[in-house]
């Protein structure tokens, strides 16, 4: 993938805090040359510069949570492939990403 498929900007929605306030974090977006689809990559904090979240829909509500985690581009083909079972990461569970009553949400 070329490197001019990827761009990085700061994330309107999500902030951390660090030392001196909370600052916005990375968001990546991840452009396919060929179909122009785009993903979207939130750092994952864990293992920074070693995995990423890809942000999606929830399938239970169409929130846009961080779905799966992934290290390179062959877990997100993998994430892509509709014979993969959807397994959502812990972080997708926050019920303050969700919509009320999703039943994906736990409780906070
Ligand atoms: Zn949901």
């Amino acid at each position: 993938m070329p490197a001019d498929s990827v761009t990085v900007t700061d994330d309107p929605d999500r902030q951390y805090r660090t030392r001196n306030g909370k600052v916005p974090g990375d968001l990546i977006t991840v452009t396919d040359p060929e179909t122009a689809q785009r993903w979207r990559l939130l750092t994952d904090f864990t293992s920074p510069g070693e995995s990423w979240f890809v942000l999606d829909q929830c399938p239970g509500c169409d929130a846009e949570v961080p779905v799966v985690r992934i290290a390179c581009l062959a877990d997100l083909g993998d994430y892509l492939d509709p014979d993969t079972g959807l397994v959502l990461v812990d972080e997708a569970q926050d019920s303050l990403l969700h919509r009320a009553s999703c039943a994906l949400a736990l409780p906070n």
